[in-house]
């Protein structure tokens, strides 16, 4: 008899999310819809154990406002959330937080400038419990999984390079085993050397301890080098998803096809077929009628101005957001 398949390491189901504007929990009663922002609406994703998603998006897209509600920080409107197959509700956040880390975008301001090394990296067990026996030798053993020297734990954060920097909050975020990490652009600022090995060190990581990753960037590069697959997100909506070399070979939404074309081609003898994304990104405040893309899409038609298209599947494990695809 063969056991049971476990569940998805974590589930985001029908996920939307709404923010008041200053002035609004009597707005929100009224359900005046001026008064109450979507940030996200109509999210499912699921990252299995062990695997990278990569979550790609221009700034304003909501993916680091997605990161936070599946970490709790920000109350959901609706939908479920689920973790190892169990809900995850208010009463049992504490546990999801035991089992999930954040690695944030800025890594020195996410560190207080006060405290060394040492105790940074082992905070997490003075949170949560229990105490280690001997911090002192437990920031050296967390020091050692990220590649830094024993020495690094008497430094402060401002001693830090930005690549040493990174390490120690990849070192805090690992102290309390986690299954699940989320980080947000886990490059940024770095040099081109430096990306490298860190993108190296949390692929080791995934590869050696089984931690699942959801990694959020806007950076394509990031996510060809780290994600077994690759969500898209667009206005707050996932416009496609699928495994990231599938995307990346044939992109079936406009959105994503444009984002690819545009990507910086190490070569510069070659010069990348241009279908770059016209005007900015729409304002959440006046979200485009029919599907939100329209007004940059390079093949809209009439009825996208009209019906927003809902997410459907395209192939196994594929799925788009798209009148016209597939
Ligand atoms: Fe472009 Fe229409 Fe597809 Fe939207 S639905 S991405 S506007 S073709």
């Amino acid at each position: 008899m063969t056991a049971p398949a476990k569940p998805p390491l974590y589930v985001v189901e029908n996920l939307r999310l709404d923010m008041v504007l200053p002035g609004g929990p009597l707005a929100l009663l009224q359900r005046s819809d001026r008064r109450v922002l979507n940030i996200l609406d109509d999210i499912s994703l699921q990252v299995e154990r062990g695997e990278t998603l990569g979550l790609v998006g221009e700034s304003g897209s909501g993916k680091t406002t997605l990161a936070r509600a599946m970490l709790g920080l920000l109350p959901i409107s609706s939908g479920k959330l689920s973790m190892n197959g169990q809900e995850l509700t208010p009463g049992n956040m504490a546990q999801l937080r035991r089992a999930t880390a954040m690695m944030f975008q800025d890594p020195i301001a996410s560190l207080s400038p006060r405290m060394r090394v040492g105790d940074l990296v082992t905070e997490p067990f003075i949170i949560h419990g229990p105490r280690p026996a001997d911090r002192a030798a437990t920031a050296r053993a967390l020091l050692a999984q990220v590649g830094l020297p024993p020495e690094m734990a008497q430094r402060y954060p401002h001693e830090l390079s930005g690549g040493q920097a990174r390490r120690v909050c990849t070192a805090r975020a690992l102290a309390l085993e986690p299954a699940f990490v989320i980080a947000d652009e886990p490059t940024a600022g770095l040099d081109v050397s430096v990306q490298g090995e860190i993108l190296n060190l949390l692929a080791d990581l995934k590869e050696q301890r089984g931690i699942s990753f959801l990694i959020i960037t806007h950076n394509l590069a990031v996510i060809r080098h780290t994600s077994d697959r690759i969500g898209i997100l667009y206005l707050g909506r996932l416009v496609e998803s699928g495994p990231t070399r599938e995307v990346f070979r044939a992109p079936a939404h406009p959105y994503t096809a444009s984002l690819i074309a545009s990507e910086p081609d190490p070569d510069p003898r070659r010069r990348r077929q241009e279908l770059a994304i016209k005007g900015e990104i729409p304002s959440l405040l006046r979200r485009p009628s029919g599907c939100e893309f329209h007004s940059r899409c390079p093949i809209a038609e009439v009825i996208c101005h009209q019906t927003r298209p809902s997410l459907r599947q395209i192939a196994p494990g594929r799925s788009v957001r798209c009148h016209l695809a597939g």
